[in-house]
């Protein structure tokens, strides 16, 4: 089955990886594209590969959403390597026991359905990294 990330950010190599838009004087990170960056005013990027072991920084646990999305579900901010990079916690109950600042995880994938002709559409989150992988 084709697959496509839902983001341009997200590249579906074996392992998946993040990549960000880098600035090049002073190595602030981006994931949408910027005509200057915002720390130093700098027009020249270059494209940086995000480490995919990850500590979780915040979190909210959604309890209410639009209607037809699944609750309850964890919103995270992680930090990956230095890199600050929102996204989902998945493979763990969403719940105060099971999710905890500084917790150690990793970058992984999962299906969000596939489309009329096929391709699989694919989003990324964070999942816990087991104790003894890192
Ligand atoms: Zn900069």
């Amino acid at each position: 089955m084709d697959r496509m990330p839902i983001v341009d950010y997200l590249v579906l190599d074996e392992p998946p990886r993040l990549v960000a838009h880098e600035c090049m004087a002073c190595q602030a990170r981006y994931f949408d594209r910027r005509n200057a960056c915002a720390a130093c005013g700098g027009t020249e990027f270059t494209r940086a590969d995000v480490e995919r072991d990850a500590t979780l920084r915040s979190f909210t646990i959604v309890n209410v959403a639009a209607e037809g999305v699944p609750v309850p579900y964890v919103a995270a901010i992680v930090d990956c390597a230095g890199t600050t990079v929102p996204g989902l916690l998945v493979n763990t109950p969403p719940d105060p026991v099971h999710v905890r600042l500084g917790m150690k995880l990793r970058l992984t994938t999962f299906s969000i359905g596939a489309d009329a002709s096929g391709v699989d559409a694919v989003n990324y989150g964070f999942e816990p990294a087991a104790e003894g992988e890192r």
